[in-house]
């Protein structure tokens, strides 16, 4: 079975950049109508971390989900 991943953004931190939408391989990043970045086709996510590395403000975290 395939990995999951999930990938939480904080925000409070998030500023609403995009580096991470746009470094996202499978685009699985958008931003709000608030202007925060949301995991908003989070089963496409392939746990790369770009995302996370390239946050300046340590917004994202991605973990690996147990399936269970
Ligand atoms: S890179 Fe970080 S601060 Fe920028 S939009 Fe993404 S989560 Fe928000
Ligand atoms: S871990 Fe990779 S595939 Fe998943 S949201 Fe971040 S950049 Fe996209």
């Amino acid at each position: 079975m395939a990995k999951q991943f999930k990938v939480a953004v904080n925000g409070a931190w998030c500023k609403g950049c995009s580096l991470c939408i746009g470094v996202c391989p499978k685009s699985v990043l958008d931003l709000t109508e608030r202007l925060k970045a949301e995991a908003v086709r989070q089963a496409d996510c392939i746990g790369c971390r770009q995302c996370e590395n390239i946050c300046p403000d340590l917004a994202i975290t991605v973990k690996e989900e147990v399936n269970g």
